[in-house]
């Protein structure tokens, strides 16, 4: 263990699986104490958040559906007041809705927004207030927002571009205050949201440089080093880390549909 980020305190929204999960780990391995929440997986949050107290860190599960403003601004305050504090905040929590245009519906809509964006905006805000210079803002959008292969990915894809205007107009508001904010794109990643086989999967695979599925961790690596001071030139960015999903080769595939 580094300790890179010792006496820091981190709240990673969705920290119950997946990405998030590996967050958290990584976060609480650098030294960080993490609160992290999580919607409807109680006995996953709580092994999460044993697997953190284990590394000696302070950690804390919080119950916040991130659909719902009060209850994300709760998450950040609840953050505040048993960690002392908040250093790092990690957007991460998304919903998929996959089905095309003539099959979506205005809830799908609205509730991709809600959880997709609004709530980035919404748990940014209330950590700002308590965010001090050297804090680090870290979004977890999608490389769909740069590359959209398959059919029905729109509200999804048009969730995370938002996110990538968000933080180039967030990293102009919060500069000055010493405080940065980054847009991490993963590609394919191997958890329940995105298993790493079957039909759609060998789909994904075959429009990558590297024809594989990513890690969790790989995904953690990259959000360890934006929450270090190594990085802290690094704002306004988006950061795409997806096995060259985005670097299009059409001699690897047929365009799928
Ligand atoms: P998972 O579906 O595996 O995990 C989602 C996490 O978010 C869980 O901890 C879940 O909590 C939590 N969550 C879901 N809905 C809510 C909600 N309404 N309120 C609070 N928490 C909620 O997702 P991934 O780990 O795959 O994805 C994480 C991020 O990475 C997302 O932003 C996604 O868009 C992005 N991403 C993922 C890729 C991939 O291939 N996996 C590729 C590109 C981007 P609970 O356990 O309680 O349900």
């Amino acid at each position: 263990m580094s300790h890179t980020l010792k006496n820091k305190r981190a709240l990673v929204t969705g920290g119950s699986r997946g990405i998030g999960t590996g967050i958290v780990n990584r976060l609480a391995s650098e030294g960080a104490d993490v609160a992290f929440t999580y919607s409807s997986s109680p006995d996953r949050a709580k092994e999460v958040l044993q697997a953190a107290q284990t590394l000696g860190v302070r950690a804390s599960a919080i119950k916040a559906d991130s659909a719902n403003a009060s209850s994300v601004v709760a998450s950040v305050e609840r953050t505040v007041a048993e960690l002392g504090g908040i250093d790092i905040l990690v957007n991460n929590v998304s919903v998929l809705a996959i089905a095309r245009i003539d099959e979506l519906t205005l809830a799908d809509f609205d509730r991709t927004i809600d959880v997709n964006v609004r709530a980035v905006f919404v748990a940014t805000q209330a950590a700002v207030k308590h965010m001090k210079e050297g804090g680090h803002i870290i979004n977890i959008g999608s490389t769909n927002a740069e590359r959209m292969p398959f059919t029905g990915g729109s509200i999804y894809a048009m969730s995370k571009s938002a996110l990538q205007g968000l933080a180039k107009g967030l990293a102009r508001d919060l500069g000055p205050r010493g405080i940065t904010i980054n847009n991490v794109q993963p590609g394919p990643i191997t958890t329940d949201m995105n298993p790493p086989e079957g039909e759609f999967a060998q789909m994904l695979k075959k429009l990558m440089a590297l024809p594989r599925y990513g890690t969790v961790e790989e995904i953690a690596g990259m959000v360890a080093y934006l929450a270090s001071p190594e990085a802290a030139f690094i704002t306004g960015a988006n950061l795409t880390i997806d096995g060259g999903f985005s670097a299009y080769s059409s001699l690897r595939s047929k365009q799928p549909q």
